[in-house]
């Protein structure tokens, strides 16, 4: 594939919009069009950087894991996803999920559609000629543009991107809303977070080690364990509150049946299922423990490079 640059934290399948059009393959059926350039039949989703069709489209741009690695890196809301990195992998060997497709989002509440900022959008048209869908702003909980501390705009049509770049939706598209107190907090974590771990990948790496000592509990969890897991969960619901744990996961919106310990499930390793935990669970951890943890500093400094 004869494959063109991406712009600075351009999503790679804008990549792909952009490149269908430069290849006037726009003619051509959606489904002619994946065949055409070797790629399964699949919906572009926002959220998911580890599925078959990312790791088929990473395949035909390069054959080499390290540019694969960048890419999926710089160019997908992949960053969080290296909390959840087994031990024994390499950031770059990181690849999938193997989660079943199209179920592996449902137990997660955050909005999933396609999100743009308008004034990037303008300002990308200025200075490139094209809009172009940011990687960044599809991170898991992101409502408001970093750069700009706008809300970002979403469209219902947009659960999937339909080969359209954002300025299609510029007249009929609507401002996100930031609904409860938890969304703001949620705002500058989620961006710095993910920044953290695309500047140092192998950061995450003792992430959990962090989150147990500080909890003073033991390097290795244990069944035993499971009683104190219950008394920190419940401190971690009396400090998040029920509207953040509703806004991140579906068993705790639907407000029955059993209410899962998050804490539990993230460090305890068991219960691990097929595939790999999702990063919402490290993320929800860290969020409870962003003031706590000396290791999560970075998520209070000033930033004086903010909006240059
Ligand atoms: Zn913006």
């Amino acid at each position: 594939m004869k494959w063109l640059s991406l712009y600075p934290d351009e999503h790679i399948y804008s990549g792909l919009i952009r490149y269908r059009i430069r290849m006037g393959q726009g003619v051509m059926s959606d489904k002619r069009f994946f065949s055409h350039n070797g790629l399964p039949y699949q919906w572009f989703r926002s959220q998911v950087p580890l599925n078959h069709l990312m790791r088929e489209t990473l395949d035909i741009i390069t054959p080499e894991p390290d540019k694969q690695f960048a890419l999926r890196l710089n160019h997908t809301p992949f960053a969080p996803w290296l909390l959840s990195l087994p031990g024994s992998m390499a950031p770059h060997e990181l690849k999938e999920a193997s989660h079943r497709p199209n179920t592996e989002e449902n137990p997660f509440q955050v909005d999933r559609r396609w999100k743009y900022c308008p004034n990037c959008m303008q300002i990308h048209k200025a200075k490139f000629g094209v809009s172009y869908w940011r990687a960044t702003h599809q991170l898991p909980g992101a409502l408001i543009c970093e750069e700009h501390g706008t809300p970002l705009h979403s469209h219902d049509e947009l659960r999937y991107l339909a080969f359209k770049l954002p300025h299609h939706y510029l007249h009929k598209s609507q401002a996100l809303v930031l609904e409860a107190n938890w969304q703001h907090d949620w705002q500058s974590f989620i961006y710095r977070m993910s920044r953290q771990l695309q500047s140092n990948p192998e950061w995450a790496r003792n992430v959990a080690h962090c989150m147990k000592s500080y909890l003073g509990l033991e390097r290795v969890i244990k069944h035993t364990h499971r009683v104190r897991f219950g008394g920190f969960f419940e401190c971690m619901k009396e400090d998040l509150g029920q509207d953040c744990l509703a806004g991140l996961f579906t068993r705790f919106a639907r407000g029955n049946g059993r209410q899962p310990n998050i804490l539990w499930l993230t460090l305890s390793g068991y219960s691990q299922g097929k595939g790999l935990r999702h990063p919402l669970y490290w993320l929800a951890c860290l969020f409870w423990l962003r003031s706590a943890l000396p290791e999560l500093a970075f998520l209070h400094e000033h930033r004086s490079d903010h909006g240059s």
